[in-house]
């Protein structure tokens, strides 16, 4: 049934690469989606979409299909809310000037958290990050990564909690985007705009006025959601007549323990059902 997610899924539409703060590069995932038996997988790299054209080589080769997505990290009072978005077209020169703004903001931020550690005596240089991210949209995760690896910390975890987590001592916020102007920044580049993983923020009260502003979708399936949650955004969806998404926002093992790819998502449908979306909406 469209919609509906399966104890194993078709098709994992939330995954970070290389391009973003992902361990594996976009071949790589695509190797180990097509070894699962996945159908269809999204590339969501936060910020950028330098990773889809390795992803739809390799989906080519190995008859994994691969849906275009990106992440955009959003504020709303204060509080981060995530929207994905599909299909969006690469071409279009606003939507990449706005993600190059975007990145930039990212490794302004990363040198102000680097600052922010030194002062608390915690000494990590600007070339250990570089040395770390290899693709162009850096994030706190490589910042995570370089605190395990120094000794700082034992996992990722510690480093969110004790340093860079929201609250965290060395915490940074991002540069300021609404959810409607994300949402607005994909559809204009012909994307379908989805609220991602709602029940890590539960602003459901918003959910309505981004409806209004454009949201088409839901990620109804996804690591940090309970049964109850899913259950609860499935409800919302049909109520607000939004398309239900779902995938796992795999990283790599080290970077989010746990988080398996494939380990939540979609039926294959679904993935034809934001294609049809797209093109409605490029109409
Ligand atoms: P940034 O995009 O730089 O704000 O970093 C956010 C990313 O950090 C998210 O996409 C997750 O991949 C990761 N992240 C956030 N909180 C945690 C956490 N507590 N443990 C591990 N990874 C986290
Ligand atoms: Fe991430
Ligand atoms: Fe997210
Ligand atoms: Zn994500």
């Amino acid at each position: 049934m469209t919609g509906k997610s399966s104890r194993f899924p078709e098709a994992d539409l939330h995954c970070h690469t290389t391009s973003s703060d992902g361990l594996l590069t976009p071949r790589e995932l695509v190797q180990a989606a097509s070894k699962l038996g996945l159908k269809a997988v999204g590339i969501t790299d936060h910020d950028t979409i330098s990773g889809w054209n390795e992803a739809v080589a390799a989906g080519e080769e190995l008859d994994v299909e691969i849906l275009r997505g990106i992440e955009l990290n959003t504020d709303w009072n204060g509080i981060e809310v995530h929207i994905l978005g599909y299909e969006p077209s690469g071409e279009s020169i606003p939507f990449q000037e706005k993600l190059r703004e975007l990145r930039e903001g990212r490794s302004n931020r990363i040198i102000k958290i680097l600052g922010r550690l030194h002062d608390m005596n915690v000494k990590i240089a600007p070339e250990e990050i570089k040395a770390i991210a290899q693709g162009e949209s850096i994030g706190r995760p490589h910042v995570a990564q370089v605190l395990v690896q120094r000794g700082y910390v034992e996992t990722i975890k510690e480093a969110f909690d004790q340093y860079i987590g929201t609250g965290a001592p060395a915490y940074v916020p991002h540069l300021k985007l609404t959810p409607e102007e994300g949402i607005n920044l994909i559809r204009t580049a012909g994307g379908v705009a989805v609220l991602a993983h709602p029940g890590i923020n539960q602003l459901d009260h918003q959910i309505l006025p981004w409806v209004k502003a454009g949201l088409q979708g839901i990620e109804v399936s996804h690591s940090d959601h309970t049964p109850e949650d899913e259950q609860h955004y499935r409800s919302l969806a049909k109520l607000y007549r939004l398309i239900m998404t779902g995938g796992s926002d795999f990283h790599g093992e080290e970077c989010k323990p746990g988080v398996k790819l494939g380990g939540w998502g979609v039926s294959y449908e679904v993935t034809e059902e934001i294609r049809e979306l797209a093109i409605t909406s490029k109409r």
